[in-house]
């Protein structure tokens, strides 16, 4: 099964991700991955790409999809893949149809975790580390047991920069103004699966399945 994965920060989408290749056996493509294994192996893409990035300069969308299509062409996605922060924009969508077709296989489908952003914004912010030992917790979903104290070594919980409620609503702005072009893009090749992803990761996962197995008939 070749399957695209698309969720806001916050989503879970890394639980799901690693659910989905364990159930369907498919290789787990994500971009962050495949750079850093692309310039350690120095392939032509990953070479490019680091010309950009000693220059501390954003990689292009052309080499960004060069890498990509490298690895889409080793043997182990012939049973299927999951792209997973790939593709981020229309441009790069629009640039992978042409390396499916180029390539002769086709996308199964584009999983499309959705959450409402009120409760992005709970999960993001309510984040708590410890000074201590790095573990880490949430003031709803995993609190500890002692208020802003580490259950592990009694060290003091603290809420990291990144975790304010401005940086999340920052956060998804971004991603709805690049990801809404891209859901829309994919509605319109009929391949979209629109998943509620505002339920526990269980509930998630089993609805992730239901509209995959549909698929895989
Ligand atoms: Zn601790």
């Amino acid at each position: 099964m070749r399957l695209i994965l698309l969720g806001p920060p916050g989503a879970g989408k890394g639980t799901q991700a690693e659910r989905i290749v364990e159930k369907y056996n498919i290789p787990h493509i994500s971009t962050g991955d495949i750079f850093r294994a692309a310039l350690r192996e120095g392939t032509e893409m990953g070479l490019k790409a680091k010309g950009y990035m000693d220059k501390g300069q954003l990689v292009p969308d052309e080499i960004v999809v060069g890498v990509v299509t490298e690895r889409l062409k080793k043997p182990d996605c012939q049973k299927g893949f999951l792209l997973d922060g790939f593709p981020r924009n229309v441009h790069q969508a629009e640039a992978l149809d042409k390396v499916t077709e180029k390539m002769d296989i086709k996308l199964d489908g584009v999983i499309n975790v959705d959450v409402p952003d009120e409760e992005l914004v709970e999960r993001l912010t309510g984040r708590r580390m410890c000074k201590g030992c790095g573990a880490s917790f949430h003031v709803k979903f995993k609190p500890p047991k002692v208020r802003n104290v580490c259950d592990s070594c009694g060290g003091e919980l603290y809420q990291r920069d990144d975790d304010t409620v401005e940086t999340a609503k920052d956060r998804l702005e971004v991603y709805h103004s690049q990801t809404s072009p891209l859901i829309a893009h994919y509605d319109k090749q009929g391949i979209l699966l629109n998943i509620n992803g505002n339920q526990d990761m269980e509930n998630v996962f089993s609805e992730v399945t239901k509209e995959l197995d549909k698929i895989a008939e």
